[in-house]
């Protein structure tokens, strides 16, 4: 679905966060708070944007991640991680799951919108409001 994104995030305050940013310029939001929710939501959804959290309670994001990846019907859905790991090696783990890129948490405001604008699919951009005012 169009404008629809995912969040995959077990943190209520940065869970209220995304979705308020998300949905103040205009995405709809659909949540997950384990990696098994979130593949069983991408499945049944096909969200436009993922936005994955790593560690998470049930499945972590990088194995999230790596289902999602390797199932034909999800693979092209773009997955940006929102990780407070800051270490070189954790980055490589993360873009070797599969991730399409990542953020790191706490964001910036304006740098989270526009890097989730530049994951979306193309046809997904327009008629989105990035920045606010
Ligand atoms: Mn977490």
């Amino acid at each position: 679905m169009d404008k629809l994104i995912l969040i995959v995030e077990d943190d209520p305050k940065n869970l209220t966060l995304f979705r308020d940013l998300l949905q103040r310029v205009g995405y709809t939001t659909i949540e997950a708070e384990n990696g098994r929710e979130g593949v069983n939501l991408a499945r049944a959804n096909k969200p436009a944007l993922i936005l994955m959290d790593i560690q998470l309670p049930v499945m972590d994001g990088l194995k999230a991640t790596k289902i999602l990846k390797s199932d034909a019907k999800t693979k092209n859905i773009p997955i940006l991680a929102l990780t407070s790991y800051a270490m070189k090696g954790d980055r490589d783990k993360i873009l070797q799951a599969g991730c399409d890129g990542y953020l790191a948490k706490p964001v910036d405001v304006r740098e989270f919108l526009a890097t989730v604008a530049r994951y979306l699919p193309n046809k997904v951009k327009k008629g989105v409001k990035i920045g606010g005012k």
